[in-house]
């Protein structure tokens, strides 16, 4: 038996203006394309990734399964995949498809979107299904998953994260493949029922862990416990994405005789429209939030810059909040990474130890959004130069090899601020205590985050302070130019009508 098994990630922001070459996917170590074979299993195999769960799956069925990794191409979130990398992604995968294969098993994201088509993920699939027809795919989504037709007709199994921060990847891809081997032994016929909903839900306000999500995702999760049917997935949705498909989705796998997904598909979108109100976040005006980071005396205190988190497409260089920090009198903070490879670059010239005056940060033009990039004018010395690489030990993505590329301390009487060659969203502590900063010591850590820096921090924090900054990650939709979604839809149409009927599609087994 021959399983190929890929990892294909990107979470596209197209109000981003950063570009998304191949060069993107290279996962860093100095690579310029991604990783494919014995070193993307090195990078991404032993990591808490569904492409680990995967091919430890296919490697658990014994020495008679051949395993190929033709490409394991991950991105930080930014602008629309170029149409060359895009294809070259797509033929390293059906290439290898195409010369024999018994079961395919596919990390993807679920929000990919390319210079040409706006679900990158689907066309991908269509792709595939041009090359082999007939061949199970089971594929595993992140939890902002835009659900498509064509991910939902092309894929025999799908199955996504239930967590955010998203901590059950590796999970994900144990419950991918489990059914996906389930399918094949007993050549089982299956049902995929799913519905997307209407509704651009905000992203502080999605995740399972809280109320208004929480309900919905517990019941799937029984659902799928109980054997009542085979995977139940619900996709908080990805709302920075001006493409038709960007809606909350809900997933069913089923046996062809069970009957229980389409009701389970009607109930969840029930809730989750029933409660589209509490979906929406209210911005908090950012002065006012430093002002009350300000008034606790109880430290660490996280301020979570969430208008510009490289983690959903932001560059992660602007310091509009930092500002407001320092123009408030906060002190003993630690903040980054901010991404400025022009500073490192300043930086590691004069060397460790050396004093220095220089512009970080405010670098990115956004034209999507009218900003022009904030930066600040720093005094201080250069506290560490570092390679940037560290391993996770937190829960998210735990063993991954984070690099940064070179990277810079800037320490001033106030503040230690981690500058980096490049974009990274901070979940570990790593990023701080590999540069010599100990994150627990300081009573305030600013974070580009909105939400995976809990995995990370939240923990050692005392109080967390979300900070509106400015960027193309913000909370606020009316300043994004929406022209392609499909309309109604809610919050921006506020009248928007009950939704359309759960979508059914047999798989022959
Ligand atoms: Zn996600």
């Amino acid at each position: 038996m021959r399983c190929v098994v890929a990892l294909v990630q990107h979470e596209t922001n197209t109000f981003s203006p950063l570009p998304t070459p191949l060069s993107a996917f290279a996962g860093g170590s100095g690579r310029t394309t991604p990783p494919k074979g014995d070193e993307a299993v090195d990078q991404y195999g032993s990591a808490a990734f569904a492409f680990a769960a995967m091919l430890d799956a296919a490697k658990a069925r014994g020495a008679e399964v051949s395993v190929s990794v033709p490409i394991a191409a991950y991105a930080e979130p930014s602008g629309r995949v170029t149409d060359a990398a895009f294809d070259a992604i797509t033929t390293a995968v059906c290439n290898d498809i195409a010369t024999g294969c018994d079961a395919v098993l596919l990390d993807l994201h679920g929000a990919m979107v390319t210079e040409t088509f706006d679900d990158g993920e689907g066309e991908l699939l269509n792709r595939i299904r041009q090359v082999d027809a007939k061949v199970p795919i089971g594929v595993a989504l992140d939890f902002h998953t835009n659900l498509t037709r064509d991910m939902a007709a092309n894929a025999t199994v799908i199955d996504g994260y239930r967590t955010y921060p998203h901590v059950d990847m590796y999970q994900t891809g144990e419950r991918v493949a489990r059914s996906l081997f389930r399918i094949m032994d007993e050549s089982l016929p299956t049902r995929t029922c799913w519905q997307t909903l209407p509704m651009l839900t905000h992203m502080i306000r999605q995740t399972p862990a809280r109320q208004p999500m929480k309900d919905i995702m517990d019941l799937a999760i029984a659902a799928a416990d109980s054997d009542r049917v085979m995977n139940a997935s619900v996709f908080g949705g990805f709302p920075l994405a001006d493409v038709p498909c960007a809606a909350l989705g809900v997933l069913i796998i089923e046996p062809e005789d069970g009957n229980q997904g389409e009701d389970l598909v009607n109930d969840l979108c029930r809730m989750a429209w029933q409660r589209r109100a509490d979906f929406i976040f209210e911005p908090e005006d950012l002065a006012r939030s430093v002002e009350r980071a300000a008034g606790l005396t109880d430290y660490p205190i996280v301020l979570a810059d969430h208008g510009d988190n490289c983690g959903a497409g932001g560059s992660a260089d602007d310091l509009t909040v930092l500002e407001d920090m320092l123009r408030q009198g906060l002190a003993n903070i630690a903040a980054g990474p901010v991404w400025d490879p022009e500073a490192v670059g300043q930086m590691v010239k004069v060397g460790e130890g050396a004093s220095i005056k220089l512009r970080v940060g405010g670098k990115t033009v956004v034209p999507s959004i009218g900003q022009t990039g904030h930066g600040l004018q720093l005094e201080g010395v250069v506290a560490k130069i570092t390679d940037g690489r560290f391993a996770i030990t937190g829960p998210m993505q735990t063993g991954l090899v984070v690099d940064l590329g070179r990277t810079a301390v800037l320490k001033t009487p106030v503040l230690e601020l981690v500058v980096s060659e490049e974009r990274w969203e901070p979940y570990d502590t790593g990023c701080f205590t590999h540069a010599g900063i100990d994150p627990t010591l300081k009573n305030y850590i600013l974070l580009k985050s909105r939400q995976h820096f809990r995995a990370g921090f939240e923990d050692l924090a005392r109080h967390i302070i979300l900070a509106a900054g400015p960027g193309v990650c913000g909370s606020d939709y009316s300043q994004f130019k929406f022209s392609n979604l499909t309309r109604p839809v809610y919050p921006i149409d506020p009248g928007t009508p009950t939704p359309r009927q759960v979508c059914r599609i047999e798989h022959s087994g």
